[in-house]
């Protein structure tokens, strides 16, 4: 007897982000946060574009092309200073591609113009980045962009997207967070073994209850970046909301419509997000090699490296006064993105002092 091959599934039956994790835990277990952030978010970014009014959050390079236009000219005038060597300009997590398009523009005045990497996994996004960047080549991870020239490297946002995995101090020590299902329902639960042994001694002692982040899929990116600064030149910057850290608290989020939710109840269909541990990124990166800069608050970085000077030009314009001087608060006040926002700049030893950090 012949036996008929299977049917592909059609569009309407494919299931959804929440079907495969609900199915995931009912077979094995719960699953750790870093697997259902992971999941989530990769649905998330693959099948939409979040960002801007009509999408789920604004980002910097959304707000003003005064974003873009400075960080473009920070790399290049690190890179002039440097000597000019030919090299790759690579851009984390590009979404719609807008700080590069600004980025660019500023520094093919300055007379540098690399060839374009963009390392994303979502299609949906590199799709729009290929639209905006014509020529980009696109990469599934860092590893993939080629390894024989200096690299000027950017990630806005990137890094807060990352999977974390949260540890809890329970009952009987720290243990690690997962997610279960309750009445089907996605909930936290403590799972594994115990992890006492690998927090940093000033947080062993936290009240019970308490939580701790990391992130090691961020800390690999750092020290491979390091690695890749320290082998072949270059220079990087990373924007993110975040601390200083190792600290105590929880900071997973999850943003829907200009909105927080709650990160369990629709995963894929919310941007999940967790501060950055700045410390720990940079040290990483030093381990892999490289000098660290920073981190500094946006605002504070924004300013050193002139964004008033390019505001003044910019609002000169007809009509265009009010929205320069809005986006300029936005970027770099304080009670904005100026201060919960920091920069933490990267560079390969043997390279000048980037501006901004003095
Ligand atoms: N930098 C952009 C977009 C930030 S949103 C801006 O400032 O507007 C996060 C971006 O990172 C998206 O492009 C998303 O698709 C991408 N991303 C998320 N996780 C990723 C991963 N693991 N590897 C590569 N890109 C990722």
């Amino acid at each position: 007897m012949t036996r008929a091959s299977p049917e592909p599934l059609a569009e309407d039956d494919a299931l959804t982000c929440a079907q495969v994790l609900r199915a995931a835990i009912l077979l094995d277990g719960p699953v750790p946060i870093s697997h259902f952030m992971a999941a989530a978010n990769a649905h998330y970014y693959a099948t939409r574009d979040p960002l801007g009014a009509a999408g789920d959050f604004v980002t910097a390079p959304e707000i003003s092309q005064m974003f873009g236009e400075m960080i473009g000219l920070w790399l290049a005038d690190l890179w002039d200073r440097a000597g000019r060597p030919a090299c790759r300009y690579v851009e984390l997590g590009p979404g719609r591609g807008t700080l590069a398009v600004d980025a660019l523009r500023a520094m093919t005045a300055a007379g540098l113009a690399p060839p374009v990497h963009f390392v994303e996994t979502s299609p949906l996004l590199a799709a729009a980045q290929a639209d905006r960047v014509p020529g980009a080549s696109h990469h599934a991870a860092l590893a993939d962009v080629p390894d024989d020239l200096p690299l000027l490297v950017v990630a806005n946002e990137f890094f807060d997207a990352l999977p974390i995995r949260q540890l809890v101090r329970a009952a009987g020590g720290w243990r690690e967070r997962h997610v279960g299902m309750v009445d089907g329902l996605f909930l936290p639960t403590v799972g594994g073994p115990p992890l006492d042994a690998i927090l940093p001694d000033a947080l062993r002692a936290a009240a019970p209850g308490s939580i701790v982040e990391t992130c090691p899929a961020a800390a690999a990116i750092a020290r491979a970046l390091g690695e890749r600064l320290a082998a072949r030149g270059g220079a990087a910057i990373v924007i993110d909301y975040g601390y200083a850290g190792p600290a105590v608290g929880e900071t997973l989020q999850a943003v829907r419509g200009h909105a927080a939710a709650n990160p369990f109840e629709a995963p894929g269909e919310c941007d999940l997000t967790a501060h950055v541990d700045f410390a720990t990124l940079a040290a990483a990166a030093r381990a892999g090699g490289a000098e660290t800069h920073g981190p500094l608050g946006q605002g504070d970085w924004l300013r050193q490296i002139g964004i008033e000077a390019r505001a003044a030009a910019l609002a000169n314009r007809p009509g265009r006064t009010a929205e320069v001087v809005t986006a300029l608060a936005r970027l770099t006040a304080p009670d904005q993105m100026g201060a919960l926002f920091k920069a933490l700049a990267l560079t390969a030893p043997g390279w000048p002092r980037p501006e901004g950090f003095a």
